[in-house]
């Protein structure tokens, strides 16, 4: 059975949760949750001690009139992670359960909204309450069980599942197999639901063990889902384990849980629909924060609903320890063993960014490259008949030099003989030095930081033996000038929007030093800018003033993206689409 993608909606008002849930049915969702516990108060009538009429009708009103199958929730302020939480009578909880499970049963017809006919009530398709809740007397549980399995219950088209669920917004919980086993064994249930906050991405592969044994066993369906920014992962690839549901907000800001993605993120930019157990799994591997802004889901997914592969790129982020290289290699190492590890997984290929590049080249040290950095990996995966995947090979690659080179080939004709400055000594440099002094170029480094330069050029310059093969060697940024170079590239973060004051630009001050130089090179030469959001930065703007021929950054990214996605799929990259998606993605980002 395929996955169902359902919208949650925190009901406050009943016009307004009637209309998300429309709004969810044609962005393309499955089933709503209707979330009431921050709309459901617990009171009850002082004489009667019935639960209050109007607020039990307007919940059923808002269950007989959803466009979409619905589960009901009234989430335990104890489990809402912070968002909605109920935390008032307990019994009337139950109660308005008892009430929901049982409404197939009363025969009275309600008003659905005024002046739009009558509606017969009916139960909700599920009733989601928390197993610490459900176990907590035996009275709850008598009283939930009965609300879904009333033999008196009348129900021609809709019966009412229990959802029995557990919660943590900290971690995984250190019980988290022996829940699951017993919210199995709980006969009410038909549905077991577990969530929890993941600490990395290695939390994942937890939930997808969970699914896939639940599946190879045959028992009820099951919800299995990681919170937070680790936990993308198991809510897109839900259908490869066999999960039964995965969540997903109508708008960015609607969302119920951490981490949560939107329903056309889902549909159209991972596309959720199309992913089966063998989808071959990709993804972008950086620190949080460098993941969270990347166009390389954009691209890559689109590349492969382009030409038909049936793959899934993700954001993969690890986090760093920004005190300790060791550290942060550790973990690196880690999470990418794991991930590969994963005999479900099929993680097919990785793009590999900022501050892992010179990891992946240490994790790969059988596939030594000369540039010292790697950006790209490549796995070669089989399936054996049980449906478990074999790493056979990796190999690494690093295609931003691959993209350097071949835009400087394009713009100079050959590299070889051609003198070229490198603004920078960072990772960018790194990859764009080894580009053109491998090649034949010559090739001055001018950096802020002399000494990182040296080093730089003193590495490259022991690897460079070959007699068509430049030298490096280094200058201070102010000499910049007096370069006759045939191409500058700037390699730093200057320019890069984010980068340095309020507004996110680098200030004037800090440009003001390096466009001067760069201003006064020679007319013939090319300026090359890796910066690429803005898209038109400040550098290539004073270039193109001075009359350069400009190669810029978004050309760079495309490049070196279309190298990659060539390597994982074989086949020639869109790189028109590609180049069409970053610059309308760029042209939003504020
Ligand atoms: P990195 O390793 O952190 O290196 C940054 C470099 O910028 C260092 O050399 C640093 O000098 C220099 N720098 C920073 N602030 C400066 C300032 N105020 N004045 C002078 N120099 C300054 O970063 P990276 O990974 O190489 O990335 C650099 C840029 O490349 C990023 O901004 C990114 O936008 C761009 N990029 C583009 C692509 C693409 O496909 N187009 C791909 C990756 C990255 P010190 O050594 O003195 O600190």
């Amino acid at each position: 059975m395929p996955t169902l993608l359902c919208v949650p909606i925190l009901v406050h008002d009943e016009a307004a949760a009637m209309a998300d849930a429309l709004a969810a049915r044609d962005a393309g969702a499955d089933l709503v949750e209707f979330r009431i516990d921050e709309f459901f108060t617990g009171s009850t009538d002082s004489a009667s001690g019935e639960l209050d009429d109007a607020q039990v009708k307007t919940v059923l009103r808002l269950v007989a009139g959803s466009p979409l199958p619905c589960i009901v929730t009234c989430r335990s302020a104890t489990e809402s992670g912070g968002v909605g939480g109920y935390g008032d009578d307990e019994m009337a909880r139950v109660s308005l359960y008892e009430r929901l499970g049982t409404a197939a049963s009363v025969s009275d017809t309600r008003s659905h909204a005024p002046g739009s006919g009558e509606l017969k009530e009916h139960p909700p398709r599920y009733l989601d309450f928390e197993y610490a809740a459900y176990t907590r007397s035996a009275n709850i549980r008598q009283k939930i069980s009965l609300g879904v399995t009333h033999p008196a219950q009348v129900r021609r088209d809709v019966t009412t599942g229990l959802i029995l669920s557990t919660h943590d917004f900290d971690s995984r919980p250190v019980d988290l197999t022996r829940r699951v086993l017993k919210m199995q064994q709980e006969p009410a249930a038909s549905v077991v639901k577990f969530a929890f906050r993941a600490r990395s991405l290695r939390d994942n592969l937890e939930v997808f063990d969970l699914l896939q044994d639940n599946r190879e066993r045959g028992e009820k369906p099951m919800i299995g889902l990681a919170m937070g920014e680790f936990g993308l992962m198991s809510r897109v690839l839900a259908p490869k384990f066999g999960g039964f549901l995965t969540f997903a907000s109508l708008r960015k800001a609607s969302t119920t849980a951490p981490g949560q993605p939107t329903v056309r993120e889902l549909i159209d930019l991972y596309r959720f629909r199309s992913i089966k157990p063998a989808t071959k799994v990709y993804g972008v591997i950086g620190s949080p924060a460098a993941v969270a802004h990347s166009l390389s889901p954009l691209v890559h997914n689109a590349g492969f609903e382009a030409i038909g592969w049936d793959g899934v790129y993700l954001p993969l982020p690890i986090a760093a320890d920004d005190s300790s290289d060791e550290n942060t290699y550790l973990s690196f190492k880690a999470t990418l063993d794991a991930l590969l590890d994963h005999e479900g997984l099929g993680l097919a290929g990785a793009s590999v960014t900022m501050p892992f590049k010179e990891a992946l080249c240490r994790w790969a040290s059988w596939d030594t490259h000369a540039e010292g950095s790697a950006n790209t990996l490549l796995v070669h995966t089989s399936w054996d008949v049980d449906s478990h995947c074999h790493v056979d090979r990796v190999l690494t690659r690093n295609t931003d030099s691959s993209a350097v080179r071949a835009l400087l080939d394009a713009a100079l004709g050959h590299l070889s003989g051609k003198t070229v400055g490198v603004v920078g000594a960072g990772g960018v440099a790194r990859a764009a030095v080894w580009a053109c002094a491998s090649r034949g170029a010559n090739v001055c480094i001018f950096n802020r930081r002399p000494e990182r330069a040296q080093a730089l050029a003193d590495r490259y310059n022991q690897k460079l033996h070959r007699g068509d093969q430049g030298r490096v060697s280094v200058e201070p940024l102010d000499a910049l000038r007096a370069a006759r170079a045939d191409a500058v590239i700037n390699c730093t973060s200057l320019g890069m929007r984010g980068g340095k004051n309020e507004q996110g630009h680098s200030t004037a001050s800090d440009l003001a030093a390096p466009v001067a130089e760069m201003l006064a090179l020679p007319e013939h030469c090319v300026f090359f800018d890796t910066v690429y959001n803005p898209v038109d930065t400040p550098m290539l703007r004073a270039a193109r003033e001075r009359g350069f021929r400009t190669i810029d950054g978004v050309s760079m990214f495309v490049e070196q993206a279309a190298a990659q996605f060539t390597l994982w799929t074989g086949q020639p990259a869109p790189k028109a689409l590609f180049e069409r998606i970053c610059r309308e993605a760029l042209s939003v980002e504020k």
